[in-house]
């Protein structure tokens, strides 16, 4: 069972989400105080942390800081109503594996839960699967049943990217700036061209038309094609 360890100062959505992590099988812990929080976080073990920013005590930047400066590398999920760019930027940067804006759907936040959960177990084998498809992140080869291809260093962080958010559409933007770490790279074709490497490399192992663009937005790993 996954333990989840929830820093939430606002009364009825910790409760919320004490209740409803609870009842979709989740072993839940909910702090309210952000020093509280972080003393909870280092004691763990938990499998994820779902940490608000504004927070009494430390605030949710400070814990994220903390725990990394230490070693921790449970993923965070940040849960917030701070939705700005920057405010999500500086998340990412610090080492949180996701951002959600409040008010959310219970859906999205279940979805990206999982994402997170799986992401741990994924940093931990060194393995990622999505649809048919698994990923060796250790030797950089997917691989589609007994069919198999090496990636370059770049289509093997972009390919673990899209598939860590499997059936979720991610931006161009998102894509320059977390894969290609150069934002400007959006304004430049390098990233169509990588998926199109990629997507050669998955119909020769049998897996064709898995990543998919949407118009206007930008692509989706898609479990089926
Ligand atoms: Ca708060």
């Amino acid at each position: 069972m996954p333990r989840i360890l929830v820093i939430e100062d606002e009364d009825k959505l910790r409760w919320a989400l004490q209740r409803g992590l609870t009842d979709e099988g989740y072993e839940v812990e909910a702090v309210e105080d952000g020093g509280v929080g972080l003393a909870f976080a280092m004691q763990g073990p938990f499998d994820c942390l779902v940490l608000d920013l504004m927070l009494p005590g430390n605030d949710g930047i400070q814990i994220l800081r903390e725990l990394r400066a230490g070693g921790f590398s449970t993923p965070v999920l940040i849960l917030s109503a701070r939705g700005a760019l920057e405010d999500r930027v500086r998340g990412l940067d610090l080492g949180a594996d996701d951002y959600l804006a409040k008010p959310f759907a219970w859906s999205e936040l279940l979805a990206r839960l999982r994402a997170c959960l799986r992401r741990k177990a994924a940093v931990e084998s060194g393995m990622l699967r999505a649809g048919r498809v698994d990923l060796d992140l250790v030797h950089r080869r997917a691989s589609c049943g007994s069919r198999q291809v090496e990636l370059t260093i770049r289509e093997c962080e972009l390919l673990d990217y899209l598939m860590r958010r499997v059936d979720q559409v991610v931006s161009r933007d998102e894509l320059a700036r977390e894969v290609w770490r150069e934002p400007e790279a959006v304004k430049t074709n390098i990233i169509d061209v990588y998926i199109n490497y990629l997507r050669k490399k998955l119909d020769g192992i049998g897996a064709p038309a898995l990543i998919q663009a949407v118009r206007g937005v930008g692509y989706a790993f898609r479990a089926k094609s």
